[in-house]
């Protein structure tokens, strides 16, 4: 404060105490980070230094004996040298301490060559050289630690010692003058050599094949992003986003169609933001984005919308479209937070958004590490669920609205939990369906529902019973299912017809030639597809016509808005209508009461399902309800 009114007396601006400190943290930022050397690298790079050493050794043994240094001395001089290159070479430690002793070995030589030399000027070159070869290392410490020799060896021992270090007259009577000019070049030279480390860097520092930074380049923005933040007290935000299906994508057709993926996606996050935005490849199939200095946290929100649309729409890769379903995470920046901090909530918060179905966005809360961790237990219990017989299968009817009389049944999977109970499916299968495990729980869910309705038909003889199955996206993208499906009919001598696959909107993310491929060798088969949760989705109408669909499923929200109104049932009577003429069934889900079964009959649906008839039921309570009288509307309201 003192200085500062005494600086603003005398006309002159000083910088105030903070910024000094602001431009020093911002020039570290922009020096090289160091260490950022991959392991292979690092291994040969010492290799080399190595090799350099050991010719040192032997080089300056020759030279010492041509200038006619005493043996002994030579011996001694050139011994140390040779131990610390056999230190720095072998030694079991770190390769940062490696690294030093091997700095120290190269600055040995540097002023054993001087010093052999008898202090002779140009000699002196030897260490700029030096100094370079250490700058291989791009490791801080080794050349922080050259500097240091460099500057006691001209400094220190060339004002004790002149002759050793400078040989002419002027610098034996000014030795201070001398040190001087050589730290100027020593200067020069490290600054050289920073520059090259730094645009070396930076260059490792991209992703080869998106050409976007990477992860650690990235966070090093961020940081940045943060320090500004600390003044100009705008939002920063990271986005973390992560495709869904990539993995089955780069299976199915090879890396070469995976990275031009994950090109055409670089270009479609970049298009998606401002100039001052970032975005990069934090790895796989995973995005960062960096968002500064908008307006408030909502607008981090809508980017991610943005981006969620734009990778939504087909790209065409190989002559295939293929759109791609992302989740995406997003964190705030608040008081404290660390570039590192900020993507780890990014990500934790990109996990949640998955586990509650693709193509969602969600911000971080501190609340969510908990989900996170909730979420990996469950992972591995679901594993083990199956060989522990902890699944079982509720039947929910599915009624003629016209006739009252149940056409068949719907399998829907429960979870018998040890410790938690009964636990539905919206709760584990989003997992079970990014994890992957929904396979393997899918395939018991046909053959235990498939053989369940074999009992049933020994039971009741041949009754018009159809059998409806739940099939998620990640099912139909794994190559089993067909065989699956028809394993499931044989071993319990189920006809074909009987049983109805529902899938949903979502299916059609992806690779759309295979999904085409799967349901058409489906159909083939014998069985008949539904699509489920319809008008939920993004899609609709255009799957209609090019997808063998037979049947539509009419989401619980639209029956939910049924008022008897022309205004609130236009969109239902919509969809009746648009199926009636692609030559589809219609089955209205989540059906509770009397007026919404009866209405729906009067707009022409076929089929009704919901809590009105009966909630899903185990297995061998389903003949009872069989065997009741269920409401029909049509007959009860005529
Ligand atoms: P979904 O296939 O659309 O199944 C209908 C859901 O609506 C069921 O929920 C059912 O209990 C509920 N529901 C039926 N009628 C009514 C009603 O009148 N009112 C209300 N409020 N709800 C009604 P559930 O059993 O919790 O299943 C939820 C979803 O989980 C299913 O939706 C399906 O997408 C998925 N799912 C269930 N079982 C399986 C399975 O074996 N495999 C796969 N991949 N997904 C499954
Ligand atoms: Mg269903
Ligand atoms: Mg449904």
């Amino acid at each position: 404060m003192a200085i500062d009114k005494q600086a603003g007396r005398l006309g002159v601006n000083l910088p105030s105490w903070e910024d000094i400190v602001d431009r020093a943290y911002r020039l570290r930022l922009s020096l090289p980070k160091g260490r950022s050397l991959p392991d292979n690298v690092w291994q040969r790079r010492h290799k080399g230094i190595i090799v350099l050493l050991w010719l040192h050794v032997v080089g300056l043994t020759i030279f010492g004996l041509v200038m006619g240094t005493e043996r002994i001395h030579l011996l001694a001089e050139v011994g140390f040298l040779a131990l610390l290159t056999f230190v720095a070479q072998k030694a079991p430690y770190s390769p940062r301490a490696r690294a030093c002793i091997a700095t120290t070995a190269l600055m040995v030589s540097s002023a054993l060559f001087t010093h052999l030399s008898g202090g002779y000027i140009e000699i002196h070159f030897h260490f700029f050289i030096m100094l370079s070869v250490i700058g291989l290392y791009q490791d801080w410490l080794p050349f922080g630690l050259s500097l240091s020799w460099v500057l006691l060896h001209h400094g220190v021992a060339g004002a004790i010692d002149p002759g050793s270090v400078f040989n002419h007259p002027d610098a034996l009577l000014h030795p201070w003058k001398w040190a001087g000019i050589h730290a100027l070049f020593v200067a020069g030279a490290s600054v050289v050599n920073v520059i090259a480390w730094k645009l070396n860097e930076e260059r490792a520092m991209r992703d080869s094949l998106t050409g976007l930074p990477s992860a650690a380049l990235l966070a090093d923005h961020t940081e940045r992003a943060l320090a500004r933040r600390e003044r100009s007290g705008k939002a920063v935000s990271v986005l973390f986003i992560d495709l869904d299906g990539f993995k089955t994508i780069n299976d199915r057709y090879g890396h070469g169609m995976g990275d031009q993926l994950l090109m055409q996606v670089g270009q479609r996050l970049t298009s998606c933001l401002r100039a001052g935005d970032a975005c990069g490849r934090i790895g796989g199939d995973e995005f960062g984005v960096l968002l500064e200095d908008h307006q408030n946290e909502m607008t981090a929100v809508l980017v991610a919308e943005r981006i969620l649309a734009s990778l939504r729409e087909p790209m065409m890769l190989h002559g295939r479209e293929i759109g791609i379903d992302s989740s995406i995470g997003i964190a705030n920046a608040t008081e404290g937070d660390r570039a590192e901090d900020l993507l780890r909530n990014a990500d934790a918060a990109m996990y949640v958004a998955k586990k509650d179905g693709r193509g969602r966005v969600q911000v971080y809360e501190p609340s969510l590490h908990q989900t996170v961790l909730e979420r990996l237990d469950l992972v591995a219990e679901l594993k083990h669920a199956i060989d522990f017989h902890e699944f079982e299968l509720y039947y929910q009817p599915i009624v003629s609205l016209d006739g009252g009389h149940v056409g068949g049944v719907e399998a829907l999977i429960r979870w018998q939990h040890p410790a938690r109970g009964l636990i539905g499916p919206l709760t584990f299968i989003p997992v079970a369906e990014e994890s992957g495990v929904i396979v393997e729980i899918g395939r018991w869910v046909l053959t235990e529902a498939c053989a369940q309705l074999r009992r049933w038909l020994d039971e009741a003889g041949d009754i018009p019973l159809t059998l409806s199955v739940n099939i998620s996206a990640r099912q139909l993208q794994d190559d089993s299912l067909v065989e699956d499906v028809t394993r499931a009919l044989m071993n319990s001598a189920i006809e074909p017809e009987r049983l109805v696959l529902e899938i949903t909107e979502s299916v059609f993310m992806g690779d759309l030639d295979t999904v085409l491929d799967r349901l058409v060798r489906l159909k083939d088969i014998g069985v008949r597809l539904a699509l489920d949760d319809f008008g939920t989705g993004y899609s609709s109408l255009g799957y209609l016509n090019r997808f063998p669909i037979d049947i539509i499923k009419i989401d619980k929200t639209f029956v939910d808005r049924i008022e008897g109104t022309a205004d609130t049932d236009g969109l239902v009577e919509a969809i009746i209508h648009l199926s009636k003429n692609f030559g589809l069934a219609t089955v209205a889900e989540g059906i509770e009461d009397e007026h919404q079964a009866e209405r729906l009959a009067t707009l022409g649906c076929l089929h009704g399902q919901g809590f009105l008839w009966s909630r899903p039921v185990p297995a061998d309570e389903i003949s009872e309800v069989l065997a009741r009288k269920l409401p029909t509307p049509l007959k009860d309201s005529a």
